[in-house]
Formats: C-alpha cells, structure tokens, sequence
C-alpha cells in the first residue's frame, strides 16, 4: 500500500477560514479511495469542504482529521450495498420508515425466481401472452369472493387509476369525517383533484347520513367513496354510513360505490382481541362495486396496490393509459402471490410474519425478554410490561399487551440517545425506543433468528 504523505502540520488545528481549508486533492491524498471511482472520491471530497465552507462562515471550526472522517465516511456509503438489513425492536409492526410488512420466507422465494426469466406474462401451455396480474387475480377471486381484480405500485396509485379512469369531470361524494389525510402529503381532496374528479363533500365531521349521500347524488355523479380513516380514531357523538347503505343508495343508479379500506385486513382481528379492522370479504359482501388496499400493511405482503371488484370495472381499468404507467413489477408480483397463498392454505398466521408478530402473547413476549435478560445477566437491565403498536397507519388506537427488555443508561454511564445511537450504528444495526429516559427492546418486532444478534448487540454497546 502506498503511504500516504502526512498533513501533520495542521492535524490537531482547528480550521477556523476558509483559505485553512485543505484543496481537494491535498484532502484526497489523505484517504483511501476504497475501490470507489476517482469522480466519486471527488465529489465526495467536495461536498465535505463545502459542508465545512458553510460551518465556517456561521461561525463554526472543523478540525482537519475531521475532514478526512467525513470523506470516509462518505465514499464508504458511497460504494457500499444498500439497504442494510436492520434488527427492530421498536414493537412497531409495520414501521414505514423500516419498510413495513416483512415478508414471508415463501415470498423471498418467489422474488428470486421472479428476477430471472420467469412466465409473467405468457402462458407456458398454449405460448400466448396473458395478463401479468392474472395469477394474483385468481388468487385474490378465491379468497376474497371478488369478480376481477388487478394490481397496481400501491394504494394511493389504485385510488388514483380508479377516480381517473371512472370520475374524471364527474362528481365524487365523500363524507367530510373521510376527506382525511392519509400520510405524506396524501390528502383525498388532493387526490380527487389530481384525478380530475370534482368533490362533492357531504355531511359533517363527526356525523353522516344516507341522506346526505342520497341528496347529493345528481346525474354528474360518478362514485360514492367510503374511505377507512386508518390512521386517526373518530369517537364520541359520531354517526357514519355503512357500506350495505351506501350500496343500497348507489343501487339502480350508475353510480359506483369504492371502498378505500387502506389495510386490506383478510383477518378477524377480534380474534386477538383487537378491536375489529373491517376486512376485504366484508368489503365484497356488502356488494361494493370497487374496493381498493395496500399489499403491505396488515395484509402482511409488498408494497402493492390491489383493485378487486366488479369484472366489467376492472376491465375498463386495465384498458386506461394508467395501467401502463402504474403497473406492478414482476418482483412484487410474485411477493404478493407469495402471500396470498398463505391466505388461501389457510396457514396465514403461522407463516406471514406481520400476522404472527400480531398475534404474540404477553407470556410469550415476556419469556423471550427474560431469556435475553438471563443472557445478558447485566444489574440496570430489566423485563417490564410495555405497549407495542401495529403501526402503518392501521389500527390507530390498539395497543398490543407485552413486555420489553429495558435498559437503564444510567447504570452504564451513558444517556439514552447515545445508547440507541450506538445501536443503531452497529455492523447489524439495532433500533429501539426511548422512553422515561430509558432504552426499550420490544421482543415481539425481533425476529426468532434474531435473539442471539440482538443479545451481542446490547452486550457490545454496554461493554
Ligand atoms: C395507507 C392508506 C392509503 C395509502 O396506501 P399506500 O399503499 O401506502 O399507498 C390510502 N388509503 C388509506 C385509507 C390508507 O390507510
């Protein structure tokens, strides 16, 4: 290895101007390159004296070894794999900024047989062209009871393709306790007006009635939209309109009735003692003309957008210009097929990882903390009753009963937020919650195979 030539002259000084400032190639022949390209390498510098010309000029210094921290740190991210697999211990099921649903050993399986060649879109026995989401559609008619279906990037995509190609200039009816923001910007007025459908607010926020749907309804109407507020509880003095009225309301007129239920829930969540999430099957029973979920949520799959409902609306969808641009990828395909299979061997619970998360008990809960606690064997680390959410904007006020393994910094010198950064900055990164000053681990989001990773990570930042 080439030594490389020393910049001891400023190393322990503080950069305090901008002419202090190393050039980029005297920053460059301080670090190693690591494999990644020379134009990489340069930018990467750049943006390090850059960042460092702004921390000057609002006053601040930057020592010289640093500089060259940072560009290391930088080309390393800059050439390493991504994303890093991480260790949850949040008790938050489906946490969006940790990709949501954790897919199922058979669904992992199926992505890697879908990246190769694979018959997505042709019919092995005849050598015709099929449809690429006709094998999930079969799927999801055997399960759910539904005519047709088709699938789409994700839910906010399904609920676009469909006000677009069935409400565009037409008139949308949504109660005004359902024109909510679902997350990110997602609003339902937002969209029908991406959609160029025009929206026809009805009712109040806490009250509506099939009146006020029936009174509203005129020959510009398109869609009746019953959208599952997911993501917020609406309680007290409130009356809403259920689906079977709503379709009665819709009935012997043109207009449609799409049902936005955002987790696509195919489980009885009372069954947990949950509160009940309104399922898909319901959603179908009730005679909804066109119902519209996300993949990977509570249905435990992909990210994915699926339409099922009436064969004739779902044929007018497959035939609008948006189901080019919106169409899934085969990976995702073969995912959600993955998953659905669960559902229709009846073997949903055992296998689909974001259900069996769910449906962990508190004693269970607790045994694997106190097994994590044993092997640990540390004074300031505790087992306590904690709550863990499911997260994903579903089921918003349900708290799931459990025990965490709890980590009292102080017993160890350190402040909480320095413990869970450590975690999380490890070779397989940990993340946990902090509460009352303290680090929790909740068992039910680490993964079985996980346990003895998770127990030399702790051991790792406490030593
Ligand atoms: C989550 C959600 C959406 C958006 O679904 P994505 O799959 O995240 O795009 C839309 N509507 C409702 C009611 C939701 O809960």
């Amino acid at each position: 290895m080439r030594s490389k030539p020393d910049l001891k002259s400023t190393d322990a000084g503080e950069i305090r101007d901008f002419r202090s400032l190393p050039s980029v190639s005297r920053l460059l022949e301080a670090v190693e390159a690591n494999g990644a390209p020379h134009d990489v390498v340069v930018r990467a510098a750049r943006e390090v004296l850059d960042d460092a010309r702004r921390e000057i000029a609002s006053g601040g210094y930057i020592a010289e070894h640093e500089l060259r921290a940072r560009l290391r740190a930088n080309i390393k991210i800059a050439v390493s794999s991504w994303p890093t697999k991480v260790i949850n211990a949040t008790g938050v099921v489906l946490h969006t900024n940790l990709g949501r649903a954790v897919l199922s050993a058979d669904a992992v399986r199926a992505m890697t047989e879908a990246a190769a060649y694979s018959d997505l879109e042709m019919d092995l026995g005849s050598g015709q062209r099929g449809h690429r989401d006709a094998h999930v559609a079969n799927l999801l008619h055997e399960i759910t009871g539904a005519e047709a279906a088709t699938v789409v990037n994700n839910n906010a995509g399904a609920l676009v393709f469909c006000l677009s190609a069935l409400a565009r200039g037409r008139e949308v009816v949504v109660s005004r306790g359902e024109a909510v923001e679902i997350g990110g910007r997602f609003r339902i007025p937002d969209v029908l007006h991406q959609s160029g459908a025009i929206l026809r607010e009805v009712g109040t926020t806490n009250r509506t009635y099939g009146y006020d749907y029936e009174n509203a309804c005129n020959e510009l109407t398109a869609v009746l939209l019953k959208v599952h507020r997911s993501n917020f509880y609406l309680g007290g003095f409130t009356s809403q309109v259920e689906l079977s009225e709503l379709v009665g309301i819709a009935q012997q007129t043109p207009t449609i009735v799409l049902n936005d239920l955002g987790s696509g829930c195919l489980v009885d969540t009372a069954a947990l003692g949950l509160k009940h999430e309104p399922t898909v099957q319901e959603s179908i029973r009730a005679g909804t003309d066109l119902t519209v979920f996300s993949g990977d949520k509570l249905l435990g799959g992909p990210q994915a957008g699926i339409v099922i409902g009436r064969a004739d609306l779902v044929d007018r969808l497959r035939k609008h210009p948006l189901a080019r641009a919106l169409r899934c990828d085969k990976v995702t395909l073969a995912a959600l097929h993955a998953t659905l299979l669960h559902y229709l061997r009846g073997e949903e619970w055992e296998k689909i990882p974001t259900l069996r998360m769910l449906a962990l008990k508190p004693e269970e809960l607790k045994a694997v903390a106190m097994r994590w606690q044993s092997e640990l064997n540390l004074t300031g680390v505790d087992v306590i009753a904690s709550r863990s959410r499911v997260g994903g904007g579903s089921l918003p006020q349900v708290e799931l009963q459990g025990y965490s393994l709890v980590v009292c910094p102080e017993a160890f010198g350190v402040s909480s937020q320095d413990l869970v950064h450590r975690l999380r900055t490890l070779p397989v990164p940990v993340v946990a919650r902090v509460e009352d000053d303290k680090v929790w681990l909740d068992p039910r989001t680490v993964q079985p195979d996980e346990s003895s990773d998770l127990v030399r990570a702790i051991q790792q930042v406490l030593a």
